[in-house]
């Protein structure tokens, strides 16, 4: 392709996501199609001569367009919201066309497993100031870290790949993190001989949205010398409301901070900003010097940002559509999207408690509602499988304590009043179904 034709091809394919992303809403939210269907539409081998341009074009609604998931329409409610706008599309070319390293971190997970990565070096180097033989495996063997039983399961792979002790605590009723089920623990572990070194707590959990203790758990990492990293991928885009930062209270605490911007700050993948209170933390686990990757400008003004994680290079830079956003949307209207999603929510929420049948097992605070069938579990799963025959709006489920529930998370970029109302007439009338106060 020569520039002239990228110029000209590169214009369609921006009208067809204009398109696309203007009437997302009547597509199915979900694929109608069998895993493998794409081997019947596409040859077995690559083309061994170029194909003109027209003809993957037109394969983008025959081959991929049936099998994709639309996460961004306003009939899917699963997940969280899957960050989108227009000015990150236009920073994602610019900044694939000057294929700059990126320092910004790639995802959420990526943050975790480098935070708890640094944290098992830092204790490592501390137990060698008093016992200078000591071995990173020796010490390695002793380390355990907390997570509470709602956190990511990203945190507890980082555990596995840090080779940790990683203990899951009760959380309570509302699926919070309590500083007094971390003071027995650690407590319990210390008599048993372990070092406890990492906790990783969350604001805003996937199931509920339950935001951790931090101002409980953040004195006793203090006192135990242990590294607190506070997971924020969904909601901590909405700490830039003012309104909101009191969910985050003890913050002053953490060791480390990360958030989505891919979630809720209109940035597309992957955009997960980490905060770390001291970068040294950062360097002194991965530094590595290599003649070839030497900074030669920069000196001392900036950061190697290559010594804060695992990827020495290849890293899509981030910043620039980040800056795009920021810039063509201004924190006004940021702010704006946030509280537009949470009163969706609220809105949903009311819709819910107007029906005696159905209760909400968790507090709406920000862009989620939690509803389930009252009643045994098996009716809220029977309607999500009557649900997803309708084929008409996507939601996931999950569980808390033994309790069954749907969730529905205000995930598209443009989901109005009527979206909501569309919703809940789906969930209402399969409900009617269910239980037997209307005919299939
Ligand atoms: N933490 C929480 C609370 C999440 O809800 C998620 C994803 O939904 C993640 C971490 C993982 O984020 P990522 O996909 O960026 O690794």
């Amino acid at each position: 392709m020569d520039a002239e034709s990228f110029e000209k091809h590169g214009a369609q394919l921006l009208r067809y996501v204009t398109s696309y992303m203007e009437n997302i809403r009547d597509r199915p939210a979900f694929p109608d199609v069998k895993p493998g269907y794409m081997r019947e539409l596409i040859p077995d081998t690559a083309p061994e001569n170029a194909e003109p341009w027209e003809a993957v074009f037109s394969d983008i609604e025959r081959v991929i367009m049936p099998g994709v998931l639309h996460y961004r329409s306003p009939k899917s409610h699963a997940y969280w919201t899957v960050g989108f706008s227009f000015p990150s599309l236009l920073g994602d070319i610019l900044t694939d066309a000057t294929g700059s390293i990126g320092s910004f971190w790639a995802n959420a997970s990526g943050a975790i497993l480098t935070c708890l990565l640094a944290a098992r070096t830092l204790t490592f180097r501390t137990q060698q100031r008093t016992q200078p033989d000591v071995t990173l495996g020796q010490v390695t063997d002793r380390l355990v870290a907390y997570c509470s039983d709602q956190t990511f399961p990203a945190v507890i792979k980082a555990g596995m790949l840090g080779g940790v002790r990683m203990h899951s605590l009760e959380t309570d009723h509302k699926g919070a993190l309590r500083g007094a089920t971390l003071k027995a623990a650690i407590l319990e572990d210390l008599g048993n001989g372990l070092i406890p070194f990492y906790l990783c707590a969350t604001l805003g959990t996937t199931a509920t949205c339950a935001f951790d203790n931090l101002k409980e758990l953040g004195p006793l990492c203090e006192e135990h010398n242990m590294w607190m990293h506070v997971d924020a991928a969904y909601a901590g885009s909405a700490f830039i409301c003012p309104e909101f930062r009191p969910l985050m209270d003890g913050v002053e605490y953490a060791t480390s901070f990360n958030l989505n911007a891919h979630k809720w700050l209109k940035v597309t993948y992957e955009c997960s900003p980490l905060w770390v209170k001291n970068t040294d933390y950062l360097q002194n686990n991965v530094k590595v010097e290599t003649e070839f990757l030497k900074q030669t400008m920069g000196g001392d003004v900036m950061p190697d940002f290559r010594h804060w994680q695992i990827s020495a290079t290849s890293k899509p830079c981030r910043a620039i559509k980040v800056w795009f956003v920021l810039r063509l949307y201004g924190l006004t209207a940021l702010q704006n999207f946030i509280r537009h999603d949470v009163a969706m929510a609220h809105e949903f929420e009311a819709l819910v408690r107007s029906d005696v049948r159905f209760e909400i097992p968790a507090d709406v605070i920000m862009g989620l509602v939690c509803f389930r069938l009252k009643g045994p579990n098996a009716l809220t799963e029977r309607l999500l499988k009557k649900l997803r025959e309708d084929h008409k709006i996507y939601l996931i489920p999950a569980m808390m304590k033994g309790v069954y529930f749907l969730r529905l998370a205000i995930c598209g970029p443009f989901v109005i009043s009527s979206d909501v109302k569309y919703s809940w007439d789906v969930i209402r009338q399969a409900a009617d179904v269910i239980l037997g106060s209307a005919k299939e």
